[in-house]
């Protein structure tokens, strides 16, 4: 048995590496990513191809190891080529976000040292650095002391929490759900509903609020509701207001919502995955007033606070009700763990036990830059969505939706003659095929209608006059058609 035990670890030991190997595979990598970023400027914000990444098929796992440059080359030709480029600051669809390059780092030492991030007694120091974060977050919000949160891997997992958490808070149980009353609108994000249903709750009654002209929920309508929903012997319980709808960017109106559901004892989570980072900037927080009466708020720092994929987060004011929703029994294999609790555990605040250190990556980048150019680049693409609502009303043809509250920008063009829904199909068709930016769209009140989100960290105005000329030449050309 010994001879085979030291055999087996003659192979196995090809899992280590030693100190040159790393340093020759460290800068490979570098210089693989250091051309990625160089590249970016030039790169298109968009790549289809036919292809579509098939060919990774052609090099399946197997026993025998490629190389460095042969697996790097796999990523570059299907990974990295085709589809949309969300590291460009010309990639203006859906929320972008950026992925900052301290962040990477950060990564890169949470998986080399592997830190224990999900209990405190393995490792007190990674867990107080998430505790750190979601108290600068908890700040930033405007919560009290205590409230609390959890860092998640994004948004649609911390609006799972926090409707986990609504629901555990109203004491919810199976025989109530039919009787008991959830309030959102139609721009409310899917992953609400999804989240919703995976909570169990999907045979509670919807009421869908209608919206203003801004496509911001009714607060009228919403109190209205609620009052015939209780007339009727219906359980109101939770809303579900949005910082920033992805579709248009709207802010519901949360000073009244809050009072509502203060009036009538409902659970107010506001989504603002999207939105709630605005909060940095003084323009953002006159925008997002009332934010702070909510019981609950999910804020996406992969969006607003432009990390990588991969980072949500979840508050509650009453920070004990994350904690009772979540919170695990006392398993004996734990036993170490639960005796040197003296900061709370993210394992006892989210469905998660061992997870990624997801902190380093918000931790480096804040550390390194200090919070100053998170702040004023949340202004400027404030400023850069106000900017590109004003100048593309000044080029014939182009109508815009509502005043964007946020930074996501609704318009479309209206044809000389023809239907003006198709001429806006082929015109982001063209677009996404000139592939120098990215936009992408939507439906709103049976218009097809685009939409520019501005939010990486690398759009600037120059980004902005290249889209209105991209715009102006691709509707032209449609136009002489
Ligand atoms: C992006 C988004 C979500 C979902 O977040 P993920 O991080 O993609 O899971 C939820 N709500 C809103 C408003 C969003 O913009």
């Amino acid at each position: 048995m010994r001879e085979r035990i030291r055999q087996l670890e003659k192979i196995a030991l090809a899992l280590e590496s030693n100190a040159e190997q790393r340093a020759d595979l460290l800068n490979q990598v570098a210089q693989y990513a250091e051309a990625f970023l160089q590249s970016l400027d030039q790169a298109p914000a968009y790549i289809a191809t036919d292809d579509k990444g098939i060919g990774l098929y052609d090099s399946p796992i197997s026993e025998a190891p490629l190389d460095l440059d042969d697996t790097l080359n796999l990523l570059k030709q299907h990974v990295n080529r085709p589809g949309i480029n969300p590291a460009s600051g010309n990639f203006l669809g859906y929320i972008p976000g950026g992925g900052l390059y301290f962040a990477a780092l950060g990564d890169y030492l949470a998986a080399i040292t592997n830190r224990y991030a999900g209990v405190f007694f393995a490792s007190p120091g990674a867990v107080r650095i998430e505790r750190m974060l979601v108290t600068w977050l908890r700040n930033l919000i405007g919560y009290p002391e205590g409230a609390t949160g959890d860092l998640t891997s994004g948004g649609s997992i911390a609006n799972l929490a926090g409707i986990v958490t609504a629901r555990e808070a109203h004491n919810l149980k199976a025989k109530d759900f039919a009787r008991a009353v959830v309030y959102l609108s139609e721009q409310t994000h899917h992953s609400v509903d999804k989240a919703l249903r995976i909570a169990g709750l999907k045979e509670c009654v919807k009421r869908y609020i209608p919206l203003d002209q801004r496509y911001r929920m009714q607060a009228e309508a919403l109190k209205e509701t609620i009052l015939a929903d209780k007339r009727q012997g219906l359980n109101p319980w939770l809303i579900i207001a949005s910082a920033g709808t992805t579709d248009t960017g709207a802010v519901d109106p949360l000073p009244v919502i809050a009072e509502i559901a203060g009036t009538h004892q409902l659970w107010l989570h506001v989504d603002g995955a999207y939105g709630a980072a605005f909060a940095l900037c003084e323009e953002g927080k006159k925008i997002l007033r009332g934010i702070e009466q909510s019981d609950s708020v999910v804020i996406d720092p992969h969006k607003g606070l432009f990390l990588p994929y991969g980072s949500g987060a979840i508050l509650v004011k009453e920070g004990q009700k994350l904690y009772q929703a979540h919170y695990y029994q006392d398993v004996p294999y734990m036993q170490d763990a639960l005796a040197a609790q003296e900061e709370i555990s993210p394992a006892d605040l989210s469905p998660e036990l061992t997870r990624h250190f997801r902190g380093l990556r918000l931790w480096l980048p804040l550390k390194l830059l200090g919070v100053a150019p998170f702040r004023a680049a949340l202004e400027e693409k404030l400023l850069l969505a106000r900017y590109f609502y004003q100048a593309i009303q000044e080029i014939e043809g182009f109508e815009v939706g509502p005043d964007p509250d946020l930074s996501v920008v609704t318009f479309r063009y209206v044809p000389k003659q023809g239907d003006a829904n198709a001429f806006n199909q082929k015109l982001v068709q063209l677009i996404q095929e000139d592939g120098r930016v990215f936009l992408s769209t939507t439906t709103l009140e049976g218009k097809f209608t685009l939409r520019l989100a501005i939010l990486s960290f690398r759009s600037h105005l120059a980004h902005i006059e290249q889209t209105i000329e991209v715009l102006q030449e691709k509707a032209r050309l449609l136009e002489e058609m």
